[in-house]
């Protein structure tokens, strides 16, 4: 079978970024200081598994005591718990991705300024919750369907933003919709990160190319599970697994093609072994 994998496949700039702020803190720090992540580092099991083989653990209270040092992930945090734990006099270690930071910098000015915010994204992801702290309360609108677009107030002055790992045929075609309706102006913020937008792009031309795909990464990944839903609906024959353990040799029965990518969570050791995986099915299949 040919094999291709995505050049992209796996961490971006802003995960690995934070992984690596990550594990230079686990190594510096001695076993009586308590370093902690404010939930996990990033959505991926087998990596926060691998930290808290060093001793860095999520915990999701702030208010525990439990901690001298708190690393914020790569989505970031709300603003009000930024002032928080900032009011506590804690050392905290800023891992937000720069990218995510330019999104909270924008909707702050944009609140400033008067306009509402309309953000197109999942209301429960962390990076959609930390960027949307940022508007005044009662002054925005989360939103992840057409259907929600009733919901815009069209006499008010709008500013658009979207989560970094939107889909971005849907963000445009939201942007379409709200331009139609708006009695007032709008600005919009182009905020989808460009290692989204190659990522998605590439596991459109593979998928079309393959008779398998293989998606890797944690079922918790909103990024990841979007490249599932892009890849599936140009090839049926699409697997979303998190592990090696998870590939199925029966999938490859008829395939003469298998591409292979993965979300911005995804380590490179994950996807080097599904991808041995793979070689071995092949292998097995030429017996
Ligand atoms: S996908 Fe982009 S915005 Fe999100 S963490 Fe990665 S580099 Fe940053």
């Amino acid at each position: 079978m040919e094999i291709i994998v995505a050049p992209s496949a796996g961490f971006c700039f802003g995960v690995k970024r934070a992984v690596n702020m990550a594990l230079d803190a686990a190594n510096q720090y001695t076993s009586l200081e308590k370093l902690n992540t404010l939930g996990p580092i990033i959505h991926n099991p087998q990596v926060v598994k691998s930290l808290e083989e060093k001793g860095v653990f999520p915990i999701d209270n702030i208010d525990c005591g439990c901690f001298d040092t708190i690393l914020i992930r790569s989505h970031g945090i709300k603003a009000e718990v930024m002032e928080k734990l900032r009011s506590k006099g804690l050392k905290i270690i800023d891992a937000t991705c720069p990218f995510v930071k330019k999104a909270q910098n924008y909707i702050n000015e944009a609140a400033l300024k008067g306009y509402f915010i309309i953000m197109v994204g999942d209301k429960n992801h962390p990076e959609v919750q930390s960027v949307i702290s940022f508007a005044d309360k009662g002054r925005f609108l989360v939103i992840n369907n057409l259907a929600d677009l009733e919901k815009v107030p069209v006499s008010e002055k709008l500013a658009l933003i979207s989560q970094t790992t939107q889909d971005v045929n849907f963000y445009k075609c939201v942007i379409n919709e709200i331009n139609k309706k708006a009695k007032n102006e709008v600005v919009v913020f182009d905020t989808i990160c460009d290692a989204t937008i190659i990522k998605q792009e590439e596991a459109k031309i593979i998928a079309s190319n393959v008779d398998v795909m293989i998606v890797v990464g944690g079922y918790n990944s909103a990024n990841t599970n979007k490249l599932q839903n892009i890849c599936k609906e140009i090839q049926r024959n699409t697997y979303h697994i998190e592990t090696e353990d998870e590939v199925n040799p029966e999938w490859f029965a008829n395939a003469k093609k298998v591409g292979i990518t993965a979300g911005a969570s995804t380590p490179d050791w994950i996807i080097d072994l599904v991808l041995k995986k793979v070689h071995d099915i092949d292998k097995a299949k030429l017996k």
